[in-house]
């Protein structure tokens, strides 16, 4: 899990699957078949790659009108995070449901069998349970999956939400706070309230190309309905960059740091710290910890001073700057004091994400 590596593979994709990207990337052909997507999210995820560079390059590489779906696709992950900056009480109220539903299946066994049969892969639905093998083993879903695996754990086999979600979160080696939180609500009918995804046997069918052909599915449920929405925050303003020597604090949420925005201030010494999302897997433990490894040589090559993990007292009396950890487990755990720059993407593209996507989706050719 390198910028290198992802940089290889957004290559790839702009020479391939990039021209007939918004025809097929609908279609989950399976783990082993030629891929429909750019596969890039564990990379965006962590910003060892980011998002302007690669929506700079689809529209060079095919045009704006050709590179229209992939740049939608990628500001829907920019649309959730500024969602969920502005709806913290979206991932504490999450993280609540999460606990409480750990707690239920330590004393209701009917539902411990139910989900320990979802998350083994043996509920009995064929598309389903070869999701959740592939997820568990490969720590990668595609898309429309996704979409088909949550509607079926929510509405079929009437599992809590967010037992799914902190199943992804622990899977999932793009595991993000925003995405995929908001797209669990959103499967639910809580994000846009009332309106959820509903899973079909035919449109999986059709979509896997016949792979599967899942019976016993539930395909006319009501939205679920939660009493509170979470409540809207003002953004919290950045901070500004001082001038002269400052300690760079790395976390997984950016790992790009010789693009930030450090104006005239003089990185006199690199610190980073993992924080993984509660439970992670193995697998997506090493990717966190290669992504950090990948950004820590990175960044003592590009700055010219010592980078290494975080020990006590490593900034040397300096004041501390860091990229804004969105809300997730590393902004959960940042120090007191750090001063927090935005990138412009973030700075621009946030304030428009506070309600649906249609008002950021029309500000794009603005934004690009
Ligand atoms: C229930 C559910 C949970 C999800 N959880 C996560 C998650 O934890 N982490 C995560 O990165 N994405 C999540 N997604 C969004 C989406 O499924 C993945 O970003 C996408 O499958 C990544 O594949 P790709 O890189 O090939 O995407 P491409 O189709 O090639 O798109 C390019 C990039 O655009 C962004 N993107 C594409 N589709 C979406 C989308 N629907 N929502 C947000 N961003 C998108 C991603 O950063 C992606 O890498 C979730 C979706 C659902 C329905």
């Amino acid at each position: 899990m390198t910028r290198a590596a992802g940089l290889e593979r957004f290559a790839a994709f702009l020479a391939n699957e990039g021209a007939e990207y918004a025809g097929s990337r609908n279609f989950d052909l399976g783990p082993q078949a030629r891929s429909t997507t750019s596969a890039l999210s564990p990379y965006l995820r962590r910003r060892l790659i980011t998002e302007d560079e690669v929506v700079a390059a689809a529209v060079a590489a095919f045009g704006y009108e050709d590179a229209e779906k992939f740049v939608s696709e990628v500001f829907w992950r920019t649309y959730f995070k500024g969602h969920l900056e502005t709806h913290p009480a979206a991932w504490t109220g999450y993280l609540a449901l999460a606990a409480e539903g750990h707690e239920r299946l330590a004393t209701e066994p009917g539902l411990r069998r139910t989900y320990t049969a979802a998350t083994e892969g043996r509920s009995g639905i064929d598309c389903f349970d070869a999701w959740a093998l592939e997820l568990v083993e490969t720590g990668w879903l595609h898309n429309h999956a996704r979409m088909w695996f949550a509607s079926i754990w929510i509405f079929t086999l009437r599992l809590p939400w967010a037992l799914g979600a902190d199943f992804f979160m622990r899977q999932l080696v793009d595991g993000d706070p925003a995405s995929n939180t908001l797209s669990w609500r959103w499967v639910a009918g809580l994000h846009t309230r009332g309106k959820h995804y509903v899973a079909r046997a035919e449109n999986i069918r059709r979509y896997t190309d016949g792979r599967f052909d899942p019976v016993g599915l539930d395909e006319y449920p009501d939205a679920l309905d939660e009493p509170m929405p979470p409540r809207e925050v003002l953004l919290p303003p950045a901070d500004a960059v001082p001038d002269g020597e400052v300690a760079l604090l790395l976390h997984l949420d950016d790992l790009y740091p010789e693009s930030l925005p450090l104006g005239t201030a003089r990185v006199a010494c690199v610190g980073g710290f993992v924080a993984h999302a509660d439970g992670a897997s193995e697998l997506v433990k090493a990717a966190d910890e290669a992504a950090m490894a990948d950004a820590l040589v990175r960044a003592e090559a590009y700055f010219g001073c010592p980078a290494s993990l975080i020990e006590k007292d490593w900034f040397g009396g300096l004041p501390i700057v860091t990229a804004s950890a969105p809300v997730g487990p590393s902004a959960m755990v940042l120090p007191q004091g750090c001063l927090r720059l935005r990138r412009a993407w973030d700075e621009q593209a946030w304030p428009l994400a506070t309600g649906g996507y249609s008002r950021l989706r029309k500000a794009i050719p603005r934004l690009i």
